[in-house]
């Protein structure tokens, strides 16, 4: 099993340099049991935004910008249903030893299901594998399958997969497509698994092919693998830090939170900002902060499923704090894909639309710099504990920003969704005082 998060290649493309910068990191975390408060309290929404609104920001030219004002229309965006081929490629240096059913099943349903929990029922990617083995034409060895693939050894791999499959698949019905290799065969490489984005389309069957997932996975493969780069495909960036030089820690801008980090994090729902850039958040559940003042929100828990013919609450407090940055703010608690979560209660993070994928877009603020947290557990215990409970705040004074989380609710056995004892919402006072 990899422990590395699963890469992606952007094929004739050359990727944005590499931003420097260190992690700015939380000038300050009090832990005082909201005390000395005494400012003008408005309670409410500062402003409820649709699409587009002061804080969503626009979308820029980085590979996957976090911009979310317009949907790049090069991408599927993942609202209704959306179609997946999945294709079973053999070697003929290797005999499979598994079906293709039973690799389909390593996938899903559970890719769907997380999608599923993950958009409130609003996305579903229904799979259609073909259930035999197609053969490419030459032993797995050649193609010198690896995590930094030779373009050209990638390019013949592409080309044979898709002669071969082409015969039994119709690509013109697919919104996606995932290629998945004999895990027996000598030349899979499961540090490999990617999504590749293809500059120039492939026309097949008619239908203009701008990406593929190429899984090189085990059996049972990582955890989330199919997740993670489904999102690639709906324009999520990777939210690991690449070590320079391929060593040290690769979780240290969101650790467990968001799956774009590591497939194997505890809390792998998508952020709320990705979930309002998809469009399954949206409306009076993203709440805008880009006016002075004080404001009070109670939010649900980002992965507790909506109630139906329930208003909720909102999911995301998003403070604009620039051209191109944000601070948002959310509840995480022990709900859906966050079933496994190390820790409960506010989280914060800065987002940046002009950072590109695998730059550190996102950053998670530590709400507890001191501390960590699921030692054995967690893929960056720092940041295992970041979210703040009731009576912690946060500020940070180059943004103008305070955030205190004033006050939780439990859930009880009758709470629809919700585990017994875990928070059912927060409430959190936000301070937004500009600087400049
Ligand atoms: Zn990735």
């Amino acid at each position: 099993m990899s422990s590395r998060p699963p890469g992606e290649v952007v094929v004739a493309r050359s990727r944005a340099p590499a931003r420097a910068g260190p992690l700015r990191r939380a000038a300050a975390v009090l832990t005082s049991l909201s005390a000395v408060i005494a400012t003008t309290v408005v309670t409410g929404p500062a402003v409820a935004v649709g699409p587009g609104g002061p804080c969503a920001l626009e979308r820029t030219g980085a590979h996957h910008s976090e911009g979310l004002d317009t949907w790049n229309p090069e991408y599927p965006r993942p609202l209704g249903t959306l179609d997946a081929a999945m294709i079973f490629l053999s070697f003929p240096d290797a005999r499979p030893t598994l079906t293709p059913t039973a690799l389909a099943a390593d996938h899903f349903p559970g890719t769907a299901q997380f999608f599923a929990r993950a958009s409130y029922g609003k996305f579903d990617l229904r799979v259609h594998p073909v259930r035999r083995w197609l053969a490419m034409p030459a032993p797995s060895t050649t193609y010198a399958i690896q995590r930094d693939w030779e373009s050209d050894r990638r390019a013949a791999y592409l080309r044979d997969a898709l002669a071969t499959a082409d015969p039994a698949v119709d690509f013109s019905r697919y919104d996606l497509v995932y290629l998945v290799a004999d895990p027996g065969a000598p030349g899979v490489d499961a540090d490999a698994t990617k999504v590749v984005n293809l500059d120039r389309p492939l026309t097949v069957d008619g239908a203009k092919l701008r990406r593929l997932v190429t899984v090189f996975e085990q059996h049972p493969p990582d955890h989330n693998v199919l997740a993670h780069e489904t999102g690639h495909v709906f324009d999520l960036p990777d939210l690991y830090h690449r070590p320079s030089d391929g060593k040290g820690d690769w979780d240290t801008h969101v650790g467990d939170w968001d799956l774009m980090g590591s497939q194997f994090g505890m809390a792998p729902e998508p952020f709320g900002w990705h979930k309002w850039k998809l469009g399954w958040l949206g409306g009076r559940e993203v709440v805008c902060v880009h006016r002075p003042g004080t404001t009070l929100h109670t939010l649900d828990p980002l992965g507790a499923p909506r109630t139906p013919g329930a208003p909720g609450h909102p999911r995301v407090v998003v403070v604009r704090t620039g051209p191109e940055s944000a601070l948002v703010i959310e509840a995480r608690g022990a709900y859906g894909n966050d079933a496994g979560t190390c820790s409960e209660g506010v989280l914060i993070y800065r987002v940046r639309s002009g950072t590109a994928s695998a730059e550190g877009p996102v950053k998670v603020i530590d709400g507890h710099p001191d501390a960590g947290a699921c030692e054995s557990a967690s893929v960056y215990p720092d940041l295992a504990d970041a979210p703040l409970d009731v009576g912690e705040s946060y500020a940070a004074p180059e943004d103008g920003v305070r955030v205190s989380v004033e006050d939780a609710t439990v859930a009880d056995a009758y709470t629809e969704g919700g585990p017994e004892g875990r928070g059912a919402t927060w409430t959190v006072k936000v301070t937004h005082d500009p600087v400049g």
